[in-house]
């Protein structure tokens, strides 16, 4: 048997699946990763600038250009791929507990799968949110007031820096939300680790965490992870290639 046959078994006789996903689910959508080796940070380590909160709250430039970038993020043109769809298909099934992201692109959801599914730990840029009032609104709204010549759009209510509702690094995580992440993987009966380096934390712990509550560990990753050696098995095939292999439930298979 091979090792995709093993892991269709093991994912067929699991009923508590956690995926863990990162930004190499989204690049076959045309969204870069950070790290690989056509990532963002990879290309350009000046760019890590931007997600640093600290340059962005004291420095307007900084904060022109994240602007401008997020206006330019190929996330508002990408659809979802079928790396996406594959983890769509174990919902459908009944048997995905919970989806973890570190993606802010919102891709898993236009994919289909139920909000309550998600839990995007570092948050979302399809929402801004107000640095001093912590109002919310639509991402949508204040780009458009940039594409009309604001260049760092405070916020409307107060004055304040609004900035994408997502995790800035510096910048805390909502404990409630990694909370429920971390609770969902000490409930796994598997954990899918896809298209993630593991080396955010505390999230890539949820690796650890499940492993060491009796989860099976697979990790779906082209590059190496530093939880390579705890996983039951690795593949470092293109996600969009091996996750539908993966997630194809037997009997669909026999029906073909
Ligand atoms: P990362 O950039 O650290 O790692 C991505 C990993 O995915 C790499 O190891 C790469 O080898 C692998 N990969 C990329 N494309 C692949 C493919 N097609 N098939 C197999 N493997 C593939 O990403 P991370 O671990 O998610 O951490 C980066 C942080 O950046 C996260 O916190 C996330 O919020 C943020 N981020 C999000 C997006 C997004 O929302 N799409 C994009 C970039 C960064």
């Amino acid at each position: 048997m091979s090792d995709s046959d093993v892991v269709r078994q093991w994912l067929d006789a699991s009923v508590r699946i956690v995926a863990l996903t990162g930004a190499g689910i989204s690049t076959e959508s045309g969204i870069p990763d950070f790290r690989g080796p056509q990532g963002v940070w990879t290309r350009n380590p000046k760019a890590e600038r931007l997600s640093n909160i600290h340059s962005y709250m004291s420095d307007p430039d900084v904060r022109r250009l994240a602007w401008q970038s997020r206006l330019e993020h190929p996330a508002w043109h990408a659809t979802p791929n079928a790396g996406h769809r594959a983890l769509v298909d174990l919902e459908r099934r009944g048997t995905l507990h919970a989806l973890v992201t570190q993606n802010i692109d919102g891709l898993h959801q236009q994919a289909g799968h139920a909000p309550d599914k998600v839990i995007e730990v570092h948050g979302t840029m399809r929402e801004v949110r107000c640095m001093n009032c912590e109002w919310r609104g639509a991402m949508g709204l204040v780009l458009d007031r940039v594409r009309a010549g604001e260049h760092d759009p405070p916020c409307e209510r107060c004055g304040g820096i609004l900035k994408s509702a997502t995790i800035s690094f510096g910048q805390s995580l909502e404990p409630d939300v990694i909370d429920r992440a971390m609770r969902a993987a000490g409930h796994a009966d598997l954990l899918l680790a896809v298209g993630t380096s593991l080396q955010v934390h505390p999230v890539a712990g949820a690796v650890p965490l499940a492993k060491g509550a009796g989860a099976r560990v697979v990790i779906v990753n082209a590059e190496p992870t530093p939880f390579d050696e705890l996983a039951d098995a690795v593949f470092r095939q293109p996600i969009g290639e091996i996750l539908p292999v993966l997630c194809l439930a037997r009997s669909e298979d026999s029906a073909r």
